[in-house]
């Protein structure tokens, strides 16, 4: 039997309907959440990420702002950036866009977050949060993982999970979900002895390790759920064919735009071996925006609870 597709589009407008439905109860209380998402330098993909998150933000009513820094600004730039937006009482997530230019401190820049404001989760305090299963601001891409999963009914409890990849915003978290809804984890990385085996243990297999196609059909035992968290444009014919063999859709794509997406899966191979699997693109990629949406109306909750200073707009 074919793979049942785990269709993130869907999944993300459920979430984003409920997300519609608490913005409604902020607006009855005169208060808009509000989102700042900087933006240094003109890296395209940064460019449509954070474009498409202010307009995700707009279709609900979140508040949202775009602060564009030039390619060259300093670290103290961005410092004075985040501890102005660290003050306003009307702005309840701030979002960093990565990656930033080499001459920025990225660990500082992030560490100058406000945690109550830190709608990526990735600062330390909601790292250790996460951790220590304290109430704080999850990382979007994990959290969305975890969406798709129970959403879509996959078990997770006693479930056999391996996680491709270690990294702070996918990997570790996503183990450490897994791990907290009582999956047994297991993390791969690029030293990892004899991969395919270790990943045809599991249950719940998810690919974060940034190289398409690479996960194949010997990676994933008969039945189980692939979560495909990689995404790579494919701007090559010949790669196109490789991996999506006699599939006229992709090809036109590849026509028309001059690539297409692929994930760390390869789809010929994998489709025909999982149970269920989450498609590139439209599987993980949708969630990833919803839950920062998710987590923006968390943070003006959590934090409004502490200072109740309703902003009115
Ligand atoms: P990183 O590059 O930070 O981490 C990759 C991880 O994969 C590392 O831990 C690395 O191991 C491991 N790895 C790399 N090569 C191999 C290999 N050959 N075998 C086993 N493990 C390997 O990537 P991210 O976690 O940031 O992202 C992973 C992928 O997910 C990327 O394609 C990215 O574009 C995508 N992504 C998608 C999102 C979405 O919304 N769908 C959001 C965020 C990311 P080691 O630690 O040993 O180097």
């Amino acid at each position: 039997m074919p793979a049942r597709i785990l269709n993130g589009n869907e999944i993300r407008d459920q979430i984003k309907a409920e997300v519609a439905a608490e913005l409604q109860q902020f607006q009855e209380c005169g208060v808009r959440p509000g989102l700042a998402v900087i933006l240094v330098g003109n890296n395209p993909a940064s460019e449509i990420y954070t474009r498409n998150k202010v307009k995700s933000c707009e279709s609900l009513g979140i508040h949202s702002e775009r602060l564009i820094l030039p390619e060259t600004a300093t670290t103290e730039e961005l410092l004075s950036c985040v501890a102005e937006l660290n003050g306003r009482e009307e702005i309840d997530g701030i979002l960093v866009q990565l990656p930033l230019p080499p001459q920025v401190d990225s660990k500082r820049v992030l560490l100058a977050v406000d945690p109550q404001k830190d709608v990526d989760g990735f600062h330390p305090v909601n790292l250790g949060n996460l951790v220590t299963q304290r109430p704080g601001l999850i990382p979007c891409t994990p959290a969305g993982i975890l969406e798709i999963l129970k959403r879509s009914g996959i078990p997770i409890e006693g479930q056999r999970a391996v996680v491709i990849g270690r990294s702070d915003i996918v990997g570790k978290p996503v183990a450490l979900l897994l791990m907290h809804h009582n999956a047994t984890v297991t993390v791969c990385h690029s030293r990892t002895r004899d991969l395919p085996r270790v990943c045809r243990e599991a249950d719940i297999l998810v690919a974060a390790l940034g190289k398409p196609g690479m996960v194949t059909g010997e990676f994933v035992k008969p039945g189980a759920t692939v979560i495909d968290v990689g995404i790579s444009p494919l701007t090559s014919r010949a790669d196109v064919e490789r991996f999506f063999p006699g599939d006229a859709k992709r090809m036109e794509e590849f026509e028309r735009k001059g690539s297409t997406l692929l994930g760390d899966v390869d789809p010929s191979s994998v489709y025909p071996v999982a149970g269920a699997i989450t498609p590139v693109p439209g599987g993980v990629g949708p969630l990833t925006i919803a839950m920062l949406m998710v987590n923006t109306v968390r943070a003006a909750r959590l934090r409004r609870a502490q200072r109740p200073v309703a902003v009115a707009r």
